[in-house]
């Protein structure tokens, strides 16, 4: 959780260019910003480091989903796949366009199960959201195999994954289109911010013009009311100030990467002494983003009593069965069906019940998540704070 660890002069610098011109919106003011375009310019950084063709920067990671979906065609009734671990982010941005969203079961990689994917698809499908959770890949080459094969648009959440890689190649290419986070607790961060990035320029286009109340940022006689608008569009656009930070961090983020590394070995080496551990399903050690380091026990006995160790001295592990943002059986609020909406939407719609969630349908996963202990990785621990998790996973391998 990184980003902000790391802030410094280069951001600082970038900001300042900002403020010095006083023109804090990325569009426009040509005359007044002396050619400072912070926004143009990290979208261009990020699509040259990913090796997308194209960048589009927005609010949010969340929105980021949105746009991408809305630029898809995705829309009322649609069916979009994705996987029943993941942030809640995920299913709202399906929701928001009126789409259902269709939950997998995860494997060993704590990812989207493809065979599960296979099962899951009908002719009410529309798109299939794979996430890269905690850092690492998901199965996407059988992922976009089996997307390929249904003909439907892949979308990678690489909210958590920034610099990812599988066998060289960034995580968030392997799709139709990426999209990304860096709200103020991933790798890296603009505190509020999001990027969606494909190789298809006419999806794009569509990213471009959704994300600004449709503007199609061409011709524009007179300033922006001049420019054509194809379509409705919606307002998830970045500032300046953001861009600015994001060019900062973006340069920091293989170091940040490279860091984190170092520091997941350190745990890795001292949980492996661990009777009957086993660690996450990596595809690529290489290109671990090593956000995350996640390690399993035989069963959710044996987990629970790890951690009751590691608790006991300072170092509690994140369980995933017990955390109430990340895994399906406790998104209550969906479960539940709950909505501002007095019309019962997204839940109902005329009166009709749209879909339902049975709070046990991913049983598989469930099997996964309570036996799954998992520490975040920092980029810069204190040492007092490293050598304290060590002799803990130290006093939990005498158990
Ligand atoms: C953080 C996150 C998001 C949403 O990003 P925001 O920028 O917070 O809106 C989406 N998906 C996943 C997997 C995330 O972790």
């Amino acid at each position: 959780m990184p980003g902000f660890e790391v802030f410094g002069a280069e951001e600082k610098q970038h900001v300042l260019e900002v403020l010095d011109t006083g023109v804090l919106f990325r569009y426009e003011f040509g005359g007044q910003r002396n050619n400072v375009y912070k926004v143009r310019e990290f979208e261009q950084a990020f699509a040259r480091y990913t090796g997308a063709g194209h960048a589009q920067a927005v609010t949010s990671g969340t929105a980021a989903l949105k746009v991408a979906l809305s630029a898809l065609g995705i829309g009322l009734d649609d069916e979009v796949i994705t996987q029943g671990f993941t942030f809640v982010a995920t299913w709202e941005a399906i929701l928001d366009v009126g789409a259902i969203p269709v939950f997998t079961e995860i494997d060993t990689t704590l990812n989207m199960d493809p065979a599960d994917l296979e099962k899951k698809i009908t002719p009410k499908t529309k798109a299939i959201i794979v996430v890269h959770m905690l850092g690492a890949q998901a199965r996407i080459r059988e992922i976009k195999a089996i997307a390929d094969a249904h003909n439907l648009p892949l979308i990678e959440d690489t909210a958590q994954a920034a610099g990812g890689r599988l066998d060289g190649q960034h995580l968030g290419t392997f799709g139709t289109c990426g999209t990304f986070s860096f709200d103020s607790v991933k790798t890296m961060t603009t505190g509020e911010g999001g990027m969606c990035i494909t190789s298809d320029e006419q999806l794009w286009q569509r990213m471009s013009e959704y994300q600004d109340h449709g503007h199609d940022h061409a011709v524009n006689p007179g300033g922006r009311g001049g420019e054509g608008r194809s379509f409705v569009g919606f307002n998830y656009r970045m500032m300046e100030l953001q861009g600015a930070i994001g060019l900062g961090q973006l340069a920091k983020l293989d170091g940040m990467i490279a860091a984190q590394k170092a520091n997941k070995a350190l745990l890795k080496e001292a949980a492996a002494a661990i009777p009957g551990v086993s660690f996450r399903e990596i595809l690529d050690e290489e290109g671990d983003s090593a956000t995350f380091f996640a390690f399993m026990l035989p069963d959710r006995a044996r987990a629970q009593a790890v951690n009751q160790v590691l608790r006991d001295n300072g170092a509690g592990a994140i369980n995933w069965g017990e955390n109430s943002w990340h895994f399906y059986p406790s998104w209550e609020h969906l479960l539940g069906e709950k909505t501002l909406c007095a019309n019962g939407w997204p839940f109902t719609a005329g009166g009709k019940r749209r879909f339902h969630y049975d709070r046990q349908a991913l049983p598989a996963s469930a099997a996964i998540m309570d036996r799954t202990l998992c520490y975040q990785v920092p980029v810069k621990p204190a040492p007092a704070d490293q050598a304290a998790l060590l002799a803990a996973l130290a006093k939990a391998a005498k158990l």
